[in-house]
């Protein structure tokens, strides 16, 4: 029987996990998470209007119930917490599914003054993640720029935009809630620092925003029309191969995006929107390079951004010119990067773990029992589905490797021996105790389930379990 532990209950995690017992009828799979509570970004990342993607929780719980799959939540592996060697000395193998823990930054002049924060410490914040500043954000600003086209930017403009109504219904954090209901915000600005056909958020996502019940979203045409492929989104011919194409070849999904612009452009300058009386406006902006975030009394102001132009290859030059857009909160939503844990290879180029098939490689060799999958494997990218095909992969690699793991040793009882070292796991039974506690602390707040956004509330609510 092989003991395996998957490091990470995020969607690769529990991917990983379903394809392990899927395949192997004997192996046993330890869930661990940083968190006392599972499915990672699902619950700390996916949009709380984003009902549909939330849903997918309950796919990844019956994984998790699964009688050969343990969660155990509160057990961070890595800075901080048990260094991966002595998880390995537990298990046959592991699997690090850990994500991409951090934000990458614009490294510009101003970056850190108050008002400016990363797009995921917004996210956490309205997601109730329990490491969010407990001060959060009070959306005092009447204008916020958004920098980044990818669907980050899109969900946090999108919940900048949408009134505290629409909101409640959600598992949004009760204080998240009251900040959005007083807001001020009226304009936000995403910006991108390419063309429109180059940006990153998908089709769908595009489109919602022009269906948003108090918002506006503003294109500008001329702004647009500087994109070649913008005014002619058609399939390129084939290349000769002789004359390799400077341009890449548009794909189907930012033609689509392209199309969707040039319906909203012929609008004008009212814009689109679904309500009849919209209190918000998205303006989408493109080709404008961010270079320094502009202070006032000690706060950001703005945001100054180089124009740019297509340089022919798919890439932007700067024009020579600037412009400024006034804002009191600026999120910038250009990407997560992976981190190194303590002892593993790390790319830090690519922010993930250096792999072959899902084998973790040290100096290039595969090291027997370690493996890796979904965002550290393969970097920050792809939808939510992207990771059943990547945990499949890593689990091949390691069910190849079964004969030579099964004479490695592992602990006859990891639970016992992460308790004798002090750590106190959250296990299944502790994390649906958090949810009933959510449920009852909506209830006391006439919503549906409220997520609880603190340590003490989480690990109290496990606690609960335990007292009958
Ligand atoms: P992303 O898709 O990689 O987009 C990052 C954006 O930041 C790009 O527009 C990029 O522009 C820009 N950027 C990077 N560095 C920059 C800089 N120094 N200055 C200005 N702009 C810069 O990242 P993401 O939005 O964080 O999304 C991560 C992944 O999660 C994606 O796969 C995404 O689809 C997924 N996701 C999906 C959903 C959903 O399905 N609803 C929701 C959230 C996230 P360039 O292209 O020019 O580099």
């Amino acid at each position: 029987m092989l003991r395996v532990a998957v490091v990470g209950s995020g969607p690769s995690g529990v991917y990983t996990a379903q394809a392990l017992v899927e395949q192997d009828p004997d192996v046993r799979v330890h869930v661990l998470d940083r968190l006392p509570c599972p499915y990672g970004l699902v619950r700390y990342g996916v949009a709380p209007d984003h009902e549909k993607i939330k849903s997918l929780q309950n796919s990844l719980r019956t994984v998790l119930e699964h009688e050969r799959i343990t969660f155990l939540g509160n057990i961070e592996v890595g800075d901080g917490g048990i260094p991966p060697a002595r998880i390995g000395e537990l298990y046959q193998a592991v699997v690090y599914c850990v994500g991409a823990a951090t934000d990458r930054g614009l490294a510009v002049p101003g970056e850190a003054l108050p008002g400016s924060s990363s797009a995921t410490e917004f996210v956490s914040w309205y997601s109730a993640h329990p490491d969010a500043s407990a001060n959060g954000f009070a959306l005092q600003a009447r204008s916020v720029v958004v920098i980044g086209v990818g669907n980050v930017a899109v969900d946090v403009a999108r919940v900048l935009s949408r009134s505290a109504d629409e909101l409640r219904p959600t598992d949004v954090p009760h204080g998240a809630l009251d900040a959005l209901a007083r807001s001020r915000v009226r304009e936000v600005h995403i910006a991108g620092r390419r063309g429109p056909s180059q940006a990153r958020f998908t089709t769908k996502e595009l489109r919602e925003l022009g269906t948003l019940p108090g918002a506006r979203v503003a294109v500008d045409e001329a702004e647009l029309a500087l994109d070649p492929a913008y005014a002619d989104p058609s399939p390129r011919p084939a290349p000769a191969l002789s004359s390799p194409p400077n341009v890449p070849p548009l794909t189907a999904a930012a033609r689509r995006n392209v199309e969707v612009l040039r319906g909203w452009a012929a609008a004008g300058a009212a814009g689109v929107g679904a309500g009849e009386d919209p209190v918000r406006t998205v303006h989408l902006r493109f080709f404008l390079r961010p270079v320094e975030l502009l202070e006032r009394g000690g706060r950001v102001a703005g945001v100054r951004f180089a124009r740019t132009v297509p340089d022919g290859s798919g890439g932007v030059r700067d024009s020579g010119r600037y412009e400024d857009i006034d804002a009191q909160l600026v999120l910038r939503a250009v990407g997560y990067r992976g981190l190194p844990l303590p002892g593993l290879p790390f790319d830090p180029v690519r922010g993930t773990v250096p792999h072959r098939a899902g084998r973790v490689l040290r100096d290039g060799v595969p090291s027997p029992g370690e493996y890796v999958a979904g965002w550290i494997k393969r970097g920050p990218t792809g939808v939510i589905g992207s990771n059943r095909s990547c945990a499949k992969e890593t689990v091949t690699s390691l069910l190849d490797d079964a004969p030579l793991l099964a004479g490695r040793p592992s602990a006859p009882d990891p639970v016992a021996a992460l308790r004798a070292w002090g750590l106190r796991p959250v296990e299944w039974d502790g994390w649906l105790s958090i949810e009933r506690a959510e449920t009852a602390l909506g209830r006391s707040l006439g919503r549906g389930q409220v997520k609880i956004p603190d340590w003490t509330g989480l690990l109290s609510a496990a606690e609960r379990a335990h007292l009958g």
